[in-house]
């Protein structure tokens, strides 16, 4: 492991969100929860729900001569989904270069993948726009602010928002300048992990890769060892060391976990107080989270 930072922020998923943010400015919509019907109609784009969507396929985008349509999957009934895979495709409209790409020609269709899922480049930013679109900087860290980091935080936002609990986390990590990291887990397994810049700025942490195992002896795998409760969205916390986790510094936190449902996975929310002389206070805004997963290190 090297002391380098990544040659390349996240300034692709930057741009994006800020031209999602910059949309909902133009149009007035810039108020919690954000009006994405109100932003399709503005561009005379027809949204309907798909309840035969294939499995998987969280949304299309439709296109016929220079007219544009969107479906949503309605098998996750979630209204938090529903709308990540309409602004998903409405991702694919704004971003350059996605429609002309994607929707080429009259009569042709584009299938999503939204949701943080897919590994495709062209997937991912319609994701980045979606989280910027339904959870713009601004309001966003204005309730941020009202509340103390954590599970609770995160569940008020989403309600505020109505946008997925797993969108939410990672929205709320990426624009925390705290420490707090968001992980969702399938059973044994980490299928994605997001880190605030606060929490990064431990020492010697050990990044959480996707298909890692859940640390054993933690509260999350015990939680996810009884699939009853994550099916039942129960919920459960503990105090604990985030060495625990995250190897490397010892500090004292807080985990709390919630299983989300139908969706047979976990969300795990890990909180602790950095010490202010360990946090770069003037990364936070360039940097906060990068899609990559090359560990950071402070050199001091
Ligand atoms: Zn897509």
């Amino acid at each position: 492991m090297s002391g380098a930072k990544p040659k390349h922020p996240d300034l692709r998923r930057r741009s994006i969100i800020n031209q999602a943010e910059r949309i909902l400015e133009d149009e007035g919509l810039n108020s919690l929860p954000v009006d994405i019907d109100a932003l399709a109609a503005s561009r005379d784009i027809i949204v309907q729900a798909k309840p035969d969507a294939a499995a998987g396929v969280s949304g299309m985008l439709l296109r016929f001569g220079n007219d544009f349509g969107i479906y949503y999957s309605t098998h996750i009934p979630s209204v938090g989904y529903q709308r990540f895979s309409i602004a998903h495709e409405l991702g694919h409209f704004f971003i350059e270069g996605h429609a002309e790409r994607l929707v080429p020609t009259s009569g042709s269709m584009h299938q999503s993948h939204a949701g943080f899922a897919s590994d495709d480049v062209i997937e991912r930013e319609a994701d980045y726009f979606a989280s910027g679109l339904l959870m713009p900087t601004d309001p966003f860290q204005r309730e941020m602010r009202r509340r103390d980091d954590g599970l609770e935080a995160i569940i008020a936002l989403s309600e505020l928002c109505c946008s997925s609990l797993t969108a939410t986390a990672i929205r709320y990590a990426d624009l925390s300048r705290g420490a707090i990291a968001v992980i969702v887990s399938n059973g044994p397994t980490v299928e994605f992990a997001f880190l605030s810049e606060g929490i990064k700025s431990l020492k010697d942490i050990r990044w959480l890769r996707k298909g890692s195992p859940v640390p054993a002896g933690t509260l999350t795998a015990r939680f996810n060892a009884d699939a009853q409760r994550v099916q039942a969205a129960g919920r459960d916390d503990d105090d604990i060391d985030i060495s625990d986790w995250l190897s490397g510094q010892s500090v004292r936190g807080r985990e709390e976990v919630i299983g989300l449902g139908g969706y047979g996975r976990t969300l795990t929310v890990l909180t602790c107080t950095v010490r202010d002389d360990t946090y770069d206070d003037e990364q936070d805004e360039e940097e906060a989270l990068t899609e990559s997963w090359t560990p950071r290190f402070h050199k001091r």
